[in-house]
């Protein structure tokens, strides 16, 4: 091992390195301050306060009860309750999570305080926000929050649970059409829409055996599709109709009075119930902070998952572009971790380890019925990459006798119901 000699001068060097580190205040604990607690904020919070014990974790989000995305679509599905999905922030709160319930109306990155609508202020040494999306209204001409209430998108369950589409359903007539709208990329939850499409099949064949669905899709091809269509045929054959953007899917217009979604080329279809799930943002206070792009979402730098745009900010979850990475849940709390091992090592003036994301997408097709995607991801430069070889897709139906398929279906519907049990447990501080 090679001595070094610490000279006055180097010792000087050191001593004014330690001056000009990041942390303002000396002595006190760091003050972690994390906006928005979904996925990618309640982990963050989570693991913090495991990690960190010495640092002040505090989470601000203007919801009292988080019902997950995930699983929202079994809802529909009759396979899960609204009970079900629901979580409380009190479990991390016990754990030593200042949470902070209120709505965050502004970012000062100056003064470093993120100022909240109740009308005071939160300070921080460094922030983490999770905020996730905003839903563009508008973009489809005539789809603004008051053609929701009509024509649900049922995507944001902060805004509108899955239960408002889930009443419809239903209330909707045998041999009615369900149609659902379906935005390009890139959008929260690639493979949701579909797996929406299975849990709203699954509820039709036994309830209203007549009933359609038309799936009207803005883009050509979508997550694991092969794998939905085998499911598709197996399980609802002549039920689902699938019209990518090629055959004039893309709709453009609705009218809620009538109930009709217009497409690009002037196509009218008519529901008996409407899902339209429009073209999306990261959230508003993201927008309003300066944090997001041009497109809308946010630029992070891949090693540290800090803001390009900001300083002292990490960016985390759905609000951000960090393509090939999906916009997932599981993907939002594997960046919460390295967003809180950057943030602190970044405060002690220390260097973050390079970072690994995981991602497993299961989506429920029917019953005992479940298939994923999973990938793994790494920072190259400025850009992050799948490493190869690192993940795939569960295999085609074809390729299995039909009781090896059953078994692998069945099995991997199990391994969703793990992975979510054990994410929400997780992030929520209950084990
Ligand atoms: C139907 C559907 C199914 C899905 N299924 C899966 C799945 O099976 N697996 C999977 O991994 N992912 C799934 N997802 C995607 C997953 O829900 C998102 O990727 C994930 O929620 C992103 O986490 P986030 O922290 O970025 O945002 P969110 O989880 O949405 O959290 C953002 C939080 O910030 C809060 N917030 C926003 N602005 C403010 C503010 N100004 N002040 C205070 N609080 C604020 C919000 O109230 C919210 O609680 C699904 C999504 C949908 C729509």
């Amino acid at each position: 091992m090679a001595c070094i000699r610490l000279t006055r001068r180097a010792t000087l060097l050191g001593a004014a390195t330690l001056l000009a580190a990041p942390r303002v205040r000396a002595q006190a604990p760091i003050r972690l301050v994390i906006l928005g607690g979904g996925f990618g904020g309640a982990s963050a919070a989570r693991f913090a306060r495991d990690r960190f014990p010495e640092v002040e974790v505090t989470l601000i989000e203007r919801s009292r009860t988080f019902l997950t995305s995930p699983y929202g679509n079994l809802v529909l599905g009759g396979k899960r309750r609204t009970e079900d999905i629901s979580f409380t922030y009190d479990a991390l709160a016990r754990r030593g999570v200042r949470v902070v319930h209120d709505s965050a109306s502004a970012i000062d990155a100056q003064g470093r305080t993120v100022r909240l609508a109740g009308g005071t202020a939160v300070p921080y040494d460094r922030l983490i926000v999770s905020p996730g999306i905003e839903l563009r209204w508008g973009a489809i001409e005539g789809y603004d929050e008051a053609a929701s209430a009509r024509m649900p998108h049922a995507w944001l369950p902060g805004l509108q649970p899955v239960s408002v589409l889930e009443r419809q359903l239903r209330d909707m007539p045998d041999g009615g059409t369900f149609i659902m709208a379906i935005p390009d990329n890139p959008f929260r939850c690639p493979p949701g829409p579909y797996e929406r499409i299975s849990m709203v099949a699954h509820y039709f064949k036994q309830a209203k055996p007549r009933a359609k669905i038309l799936a009207l899709d803005a883009k050509g091809g979508f997550s694991k599709q092969p794998l939905f269509m085998d499911g598709w045929r197996e399980l609802y054959a002549g039920m689902i109709e699938w019209v990518p953007v090629s055959n004039d899917g893309k709709v453009t217009k609705v009218d809620p009075a009538a109930m009709e979604v217009i497409t690009e080329f002037g196509t009218r279809h008519r529901g008996a119930v409407v899902n339209v799930i429009p073209p999306q943002s990261a959230a508003k206070i993201a927008l309003d902070a300066g944090l997001a792009g041009p497109a809308g979402w946010c630029p992070i730098r891949p090693a540290t998952l800090e803001s390009t745009l900001v300083p002292n900010i990490h960016v985390i979850g759905d609000a951000t572009i960090a393509a090939p990475m999906p916009k997932s849940g599981f993907i939002a709390s594997s960046h919460a971790k390295h967003a809180v091992v950057s943030a602190v090592l970044l405060l002690r003036g220390q260097t973050p380890p390079p970072p690994v994301f995981f991602n497993t997408c299961y989506s429920h097709v029917g019953e005992d019925y479940g298939i994923s995607v999973a990938g793994i991801y790494r920072a190259e430069g400025d850009r992050f990459v799948e490493v190869p070889n690192s993940g795939g897709v569960s295999p085609r139906s074809e390729t299995m006798t039909p009781e090896r398929r059953a078994e692998h279906r069945r099995l991997e519907a199990l391994y969703a119901d793990g992975w979510y049990a054990s994410l929400t447990r997780e992030m929520f501080g209950l084990s």
